[in-house]
């Protein structure tokens, strides 16, 4: 068989997936790779492919012998280019599953570029299902159209945005990737200088302060394509490095921010989807989002908000829900509509599923259509806590109520939970809809579970809301739970697509915040002096938002995984299984940064350590 090193003055006239009925009677020149071929004897089918789709070459010993007896030697992934005429199926072999199914190219030349081994999975839309043969040969994968069009869907997305917001007067402006710790919660990355040895550059969790500071610097208007670094526990929306679609602006307020961010939503939707959002979005603040879905990244797709009823069995005897509200908590509930029918096991299942995410039990109330009330503690309640449940619910005959008593965050928390997962066994979500809400005026600090310490809830350059600024000086525990920030997330799908805030702007707010947080003023100016002493050469107010560009292509594209809208991801334990990244560095690569390796005890370990060993070098 003999191979082209070169295209030989070959050029391409058309990609294989866009060969239409407006083609038929020209000639084409597509290159591509063999999807399958179908040897019938008496001719030679080839499924051509590129990254646009497909289409079916004949190959015919009559017509030309030579592309016949090319096609003969072709095996799937083989790389070839096809010159043939373009004529319409036969009726009734038309393929009305591919764009190109009423065509087909009558091959007179077949010139091969490259074999290939057989894959080791068919390229076929269908994934193949173990990801990790998937990831590592992501080459492979990559072909298969859903990816191709994710690839294609994240760059059309990207390419609406950068024009809106330059058309809108900002500046892309690149930001250094090592730089110091920026504080967005995650822990660092970190990069040892082999100039300074001991030293380490961090890779930027995000832009966030380096924006900041161009906005010191009169920028006005910044937005940024950008690679962040977090390491932190993964999963299916998180990796280890992502993209943030980064925006600052100065002289702004919320209202500013929400109107450029509509417009830039409305922008992509009709340049990528060609269709019409509806905006202004609508909003809810972070209260209300927690009370009527318990969770901040509310789904509004569908109903089922949550109720309160404390109101209603306030005197209640019964001592599930008396001892709940006596202990300062709350009882809440949501209407499964036309469910009151449920199984025992069915409700079992979601008692136990209630408990699970940390209930301590869920209690159900069937309103059954035939006016009947069926529930475990029916002779717990008074016919008018019934009724008065079901009226709060907006339930009707034939609704299900489940009910949780709890400290509201476990309540409302689980219930949200519920709602979601209900929601999606009944099928009551939209898949069609996209359901932006923007949830703002977030708490200021929240306190993290484990260290029972105060941190800040967005980052701790979100400026306090203007109402509790004058607050600052005099705060108890209790008070500190209660700041709001100017700080705001716009949902999509239930699915938190971009968070941002009015940042501080004064040195004295700023370290009034530190302190709130337990940073000293010493440490504070050690970590971030840099900051402070710029908002004393002239800061003006600024704020703005960041994308995370990979949920934004993933709720687009209705993939279940940020990995499937990103070339090359890396598995949930932060590997690369293409490249074999991370990999072992040489103990010459480690001298020269003044590195070794800690001892632990595997014999592994220990080999690398004795031949890490450097004078007196850092431990990392
Ligand atoms: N830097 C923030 C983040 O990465 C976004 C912002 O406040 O603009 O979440």
């Amino acid at each position: 068989m003999r191979l082209m090193n070169d295209l030989d003055g070959l050029k391409r006239t058309c990609y294989c997936g866009e060969v239409r009925e407006e083609h038929v009677g020209s000639r084409v020149t597509l290159m591509g790779w063999v999807n399958r071929r179908r040897d019938l004897g008496d001719l030679i089918f080839i499924d051509l492919r590129d990254r646009t789709g497909l289409v079916q070459i004949v190959c015919d010993p009559v017509r030309s012998p030579h592309s016949f007896d090319a096609a003969k030697c072709l095996r799937s992934e083989y790389v070839v280019c096809v010159i043939g005429r373009v004529v319409e199926r036969k009726p009734g072999t038309e393929n009305p599953n591919i764009p190109t199914g009423n065509v087909e190219v009558l091959a007179d030349t077949i010139k091969i570029f490259n074999c290939a081994k057989t894959p080791p999975f068919v390229v076929r839309d269908e994934a193949e299902p173990d990801e990790s043969i998937r990831m590592k040969y992501r080459y492979i994968d990559l072909r298969r159209l859903p990816m191709m069009n994710n690839l294609k869907l994240r760059h059309e997305i990207v390419l609406a945005a950068r024009n809106y917001l330059s058309a809108n007067g900002f500046w892309e402006i690149e930001t250094p990737a090592m730089t110091r710790s920026t504080p967005e919660g995650a822990r660092d990355y970190l990069v040892p200088s082999r100039q300074e040895p001991g030293r380490f550059y961090s890779l930027a969790q995000s832009p966030q302060l380096f924006k900041q500071l161009l906005m010191i610097s009169g920028v006005d208007k910044y937005f940024q394509i950008c690679r962040c670094f977090r390491d932190e526990d993964l999963r299916a929306d998180r990796q280890p490095e992502f993209t943030q679609i980064d925006i600052e602006l100065s002289f702004t307020d919320e209202e500013q921010v929400y109107d450029l961010v509509e417009g830039m939503m409305k922008h992509i939707w009709k340049e990528v989807l060609g269709s019409d959002l509806c905006v202004p979005f609508p909003r809810l603040t972070w209260d209300e989002a927690m009370e009527r879905y318990g969770s901040d990244k509310p789904d509004t797709r569908f109903g089922m908000e949550i109720s309160d009823i404390t109101d209603v069995i306030r005197d209640t005897e019964f001592s599930v829900f008396k001892n709940a509200i006596g202990a300062g908590g709350t009882v809440r509930a949501i209407c499964v509509p036309g469910c009151a029918e449920l199984s025992r096991q069915t409700l079992d299942r979601l008692t136990d599923k209630a408990k699970e995410i940390g209930a301590k039990g869920l209690i159900s109330i069937s309103y059954l259509p035939d006016k009947e009330i069926k529930s475990p503690v029916k002779k717990h309640l008074t016919q008018e806590e019934i009724i008065g449940i079901k009226q709060i619910t907006g339930a009707e005959e034939g609704d299900l109520v489940l009910i949780v008593a709890d400290e509201f965050d476990t309540a409302v928390g689980v219930l949200g939970r519920m709602r979601k997962e209900i929601a999606q066994h009944l099928g009551l979500i939209p898949e069609e809809a996209f359901d932006f809400v923007w949830v703002t005026e977030f708490p200021l600090l929240e306190r993290n579970k484990e260290e029972g310490v105060w941190q800040a809830a967005h980052h701790p350059f979100t400026s306090p809301s203007t109402r509790d600024l004058k607050l600052l000086d005099d705060l108890d525990e209790q008070l500190k739970g209660k700041l709001r920030a100017r700080a705001y997330d716009l949902v999509l799908n239930g699915v938190e697509l971009a968070s941002g805030s009015i940042r501080i702007h004064r040195r004295d707010i700023q370290e009034k915040v530190f302190e709130l947080l337990d940073l000293s003023l010493e440490e504070a100016q050690e970590k971030f002096g840099f900051l402070l002493d710029a908002f004393e050469y002239g800061a003006p107010p600024h704020g703005g938002i960041a994308f995370g560009l990979d949920r934004f292509v993933m709720v687009v594209a209705g993939a279940n995984t940020i990995r499937d809208v990103m070339a090359f991801p890396k598995t949930t334990s932060g590997s690369c299984l293409l490249t074999g990244a991370p990999s072992e560095v040489s103990p010459d690569q480690l001298k020269e940064l003044g590195l070794r390796l800690i001892e632990d005890n595997t014999d592994h370990a220990r080999a690398r350590i004795n031949q890490g060993k450097t004078d007196s070098p850092p431990e990392v």
